[in-house]
């Protein structure tokens, strides 16, 4: 393997973020005059983009954004998921402007026909007959998370090492030495020691899980399909067969979060690979854009849920833990329907499916041909590299890979080349308007800056 040399990534890190002050005046200087937003950015995690600013956004379409110097980018992080349907898809506009203009009554606090509508296509395609509304992923598995803990009535949550499921306080756990769960390094303020909460085991390690099963006291196993947020960290065979034999066994809830992996076809990897969940999350990309998140129940954990209200246990209308006043709202809904209606169809997903193929097999041959100590992982339309061959077993396999001058050198080296990728990974996201040329011009830029680097 020809290893990268660090000596160059410094030098070329220069380089480049010189090269994009000088290319991006105007967004430079549009940062530095936000003094009334905390970090210079709208939401802190915007200063995870490299090259010493983010750019300001002055408008996007499809999988074109543009900055506010003029700059077009041929965008693959997509709004890190949030705009997989791509950027302004005319049907969620119309759907849009239509509920805020003619109809108005984005907040009623009323349901619209939209919102079975939406209920009733997230059941054809994952399965699961019940649906709620959120306005994120992150609220959706917290709500979750607690109806998990009411149906079974024990408290814990089992999560994998270096998951991501927003910001949940249950789920900032790694595991720690021999079997225990310690706080994610960088956690902020947990209420309480999060091995209070939380078992967190390797991913991968169905004998960790079933080690952790066997206190007794595990309401959930909530999981992504494949580990989305640590690049991509894939399942090994019969890993998900073994979880959902586990989690009935010990008479655990299976929770997966498809928030990421929704890009592994219509009905996300639930559907694509076989999955049967008793609770699935989703956020993110079914509102194009628009805020959203849902969360589906199997019919037994909705009927346990409606015994513990009736019972007067618990109660989930009035103040008990309902978030979200906006939650389900007439916008979203109409968003959502247009989305999954027109936009991210069945058609949509087989040729977003086929270009994250061209993608992964693109960058693979970039690895192959610099001999490049790097490996690719694919969830349908998404694809990921990764600083380590062979491909990451576990989250923690993945963290160790981790390498932020380079990430950084290759996020400016792109960005300056005219392409955008996720800030927080090297994660690419094929919308319904990427072309087989826009993949074929990432792999152009990747070959000619790594080759820079060997
Ligand atoms: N689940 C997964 C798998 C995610 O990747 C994320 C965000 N990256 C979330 C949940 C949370 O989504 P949001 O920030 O939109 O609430």
């Amino acid at each position: 393997m020809s290893p990268v040399d660090p000596a160059s990534v410094a030098t070329l890190l220069a380089r480049e973020t010189a090269a994009y002050a000088d290319a991006h005046p105007l967004c430079r200087a549009g940062y530095d005059a936000a003094t009334n937003l905390f970090g210079h950015v709208p939401m802190t995690w915007m200063n995870m983009w490299a090259g010493g600013f983010p750019l300001q956004l002055d408008r996007a379409s499809g999988n074109r954004v543009t900055c506010l110097d003029g700059v077009e980018l041929l965008d693959f992080a997509l709004g890190d998921t949030g705009a997989m349907a791509g950027h302004a898809p005319p049907a969620t506009v119309r759907a849009v402007a239509r509920r805020m203009g003619e109809l108005g009554g984005v907040t009623a606090m009323l349901p619209t026909p939209d919102a079975q509508w939406v209920g009733a296509e997230l059941e054809r395609r994952f399965g699961l007959p019940r649906w709620s509304f959120t306005l994120s992923a992150t609220d959706a598995n917290r709500w979750a998370v607690r109806l998990a803990r009411l149906v079974t009535g024990r408290p814990k949550v089992l999560v994998f090492g270096h998951c991501y499921h927003g910001t949940v306080d249950e789920t900032f756990a790694v595991p720690g030495p021999g079997g225990t769960t310690v706080t994610r390094p960088g956690n902020v303020a947990p209420p309480v020691p999060v091995s209070e909460t939380t078992y967190a085991v390797p991913w991968n390690d169905l004998s960790a899980v079933e080690a952790a099963l066997t206190h007794g006291d595990v309401a959930a196993i909530l999981t992504e399909p494949a580990l989305t947020n640590i690049g991509i960290v894939l399942p090994d065979e019969g890993f998900h067969k073994g979880l959902r034999e586990l989690a009935s066994r010990f008479g655990v809830l299976l929770m997966i979060d498809e928030t990421h992996t929704f890009s592994a076809g219509w009905g996300g990897a639930t559907r694509a690979w076989g999955l049967e969940p008793d609770i699935l999350v989703i956020g993110k990309s079914i509102g194009g854009g628009i805020p959203c998140g849902a969360y589906g129940l199997r019919s037994s954990v909705a009927d346990a849920v409606l015994a513990r209200t009736q019972s007067g246990e618990a109660d989930i209308v009035d103040v008990g833990g309902v978030g979200g006043t906006l939650a389900g709202n007439a916008l979203s809904t109409a968003a959502m329907r247009a989305t999954l209606g027109e936009v991210l169809t069945e058609e949509a997903f087989t040729r977003m499916v086929a270009l994250g193929t061209r993608y992964a097999e693109g960058v693979q041959a970039v690895i192959d041909d610099l001999d490049l100590p790097w490996s690719v992982g694919q969830v349908g339309a998404r694809a990921e590299y990764r600083f380590t061959r062979p491909a990451p077993h576990t989250g923690e396999d993945s963290a160790a890979a981790a390498d932020e001058d380079l990430d950084a050198c290759l996020h400016v080296a792109l960005a300056n080349r005219g392409v955008l990728m996720t800030p927080f990974h090297n994660m690419a996201l094929m919308c319904p308007t990427t072309t087989a040329d826009d993949v074929d011009r990432h792999l152009a830029v990747l070959r000619e800056v790594a080759a820079a680097l060997v």
